[in-house]
């Protein structure tokens, strides 16, 4: 991969296009399947105008992309960024049909975004945003049709404020338009512990094939959001020994296991990690390559790449976020034989509950928590060991595996369908 030029590696559409290749081409997809899997279905992009609250009106722009309708409605999150872009969301909307695919759950694969800076914002502002997009992305969701959730800085309230538009401007109270709403309006219960319960319980998975029990193993964790927070909590609770805690402003270490409820409360209470007195601080930029057993980066994309993935010192690699590993990385983790868990099932926990939000919302009938993990761990422990099957099956690495997994049934909800004309 050390063709790719640094800005073509940190493009998170060509590193999902190049783990679509690989896949495509081991399971001998005809060229056309190929084009029709790696094209979006839909892309919108709208121009958002929000009055802003010194009285200033500002346009931001938002898109919402579905990658693919096959299997069913689209579903992925929306998130607010400075940073968003167009193959941003095309890459993180291909992840979500590869997801929703890998764990076998009825949906295609859709994401959106918008640009802006929501620490600048006051909720005013915020709402504002929120519902003139979801206003303007109206005739392309719905329950059948496409269904949002939160995602990077959006929540159980923005999710409230478009369920609450889509259903004055459909006339109907519609709580199955989004899920990940709160409990109130909907939400299911667990939702919101979701990803990082998955995490867990796919990582529990792979200490079985190291022999290794959770108070033997010890945790590396990049983001303390509601992935990595929600990870760190439920692991420590687990047994699990979280050594290392790596935030965008520091990080900090305790060979003995970090007090990971402390930490919370040292957070909330200084707005950081850092300076936690149950800790030793140690550089952020060094804390990924730590002595650890699971490595799980929680926070954004392309964080190990071709330049640092050498210096990795766990054995499994779990990964909690959408595209922390660039396409670079890819060989040299196979080269040193860390146990990769990748993104589209890892991190998959999310969306599963999502889904039996939608499913509980459609039926109007609630589940309670315990049924709502127990039917979370059947998924997350038979995608696993599906996924950890078929590597083994074909001689392939665990992504390629995932990826092989979920094209073939896409490909095969394509081919069942036909083409319609
Ligand atoms: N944003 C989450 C993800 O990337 C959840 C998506 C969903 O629940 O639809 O998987």
């Amino acid at each position: 991969m050390s063709q790719l030029s640094h800005e073509q590696e940190f493009n998170p559409r060509l590193a999902a296009e190049i783990r679509f290749d690989t896949a495509a081409e081991k399971l001998h997809l005809d060229a056309g399947m190929r084009k029709v899997l790696r094209t979006p279905a839909l892309e919108v992009t709208v121009n958002i105008p929000v009055l802003l609250d010194d009285g200033r009106l500002e346009v931001f722009t938002g898109y919402r992309v579905q990658h693919s309708v096959a299997r069913g409605p689209g579903k992925g999150g929306i998130r607010y960024a400075p940073d968003v872009n167009l193959d941003e969301v095309r890459a993180l909307a291909s992840w979500m049909t590869w997801k929703c695919s890998v764990v076998n759950i009825p949906f295609g694969g859709a994401k959106g975004g918008v640009i802006c800076d929501p620490s600048m914002m006051s909720d005013g502002e915020l709402e504002r945003l929120t519902r003139r997009y979801a206003a303007q992305i109206i005739d392309f969701i719905g329950p059948e049709r496409d269904v949002p959730a939160p995602d990077v800085n959006t929540n159980e309230r923005t999710m409230a404020w478009i369920m609450d538009t889509y259903s004055m401007h459909v006339g109907r109270a519609t709580t199955a338009v989004v899920t990940g709403k709160p409990m109130e309006l909907g939400g299911s219960l667990g939702r919101r512990e979701a990803t990082g319960r998955g995490c867990m319980m796919v990582t529990l998975q792979a200490l079985k094939k190291f022999g290794l029990a959770p108070e033997n193993t010890r945790v590396v964790i990049q983001g303390f959001g509601n992935v990595g927070g929600m990870a760190a909590q439920l692991m420590a609770a687990k047994g699990f020994k979280v050594v290392g805690l790596v935030e965008y402003d520091g990080a900090v270490f305790n060979p003995h296991g970090l007090n990971i409820e402390a930490l919370m409360k040292h957070r909330r209470a200084t707005g950081s990690i850092n300076e936690f007195p149950e800790a030793e601080a140690v550089d952020k930029s060094e804390a990924l390559f730590l002595d650890c057993d699971v490595l799980l980066p929680a926070a954004t994309e392309n964080v190990i790449t071709s330049e640092n993935a050498a210096k990795l010192r766990c054995k499994i690699l779990c990964e909690g976020a959408n595209g922390p590993t660039t396409a670079g990385a890819d060989p040299i983790l196979v080269d040193k034989n860390i146990f990769v868990i990748p993104d589209i099932l890892a991190n998959a926990g999310g969306v599963t509950v999502s889904y039996f939000e939608w499913v509980q919302d459609r039926q109007g009938f609630f589940w309670n928590e315990d049924l709502v993990n127990s039917r979370l761990e059947e998924v997350m422990v038979g995608s696993f060991n599906a996924v950890d099957a078929y590597a083994g099956k074909h001689g392939v690495d665990n992504r390629t595996a995932a990826y092989m997994l979920a094209l073939d049934r896409v490909a095969t909800a394509v081919k069942l369908r036909g083409i319609y004309a």
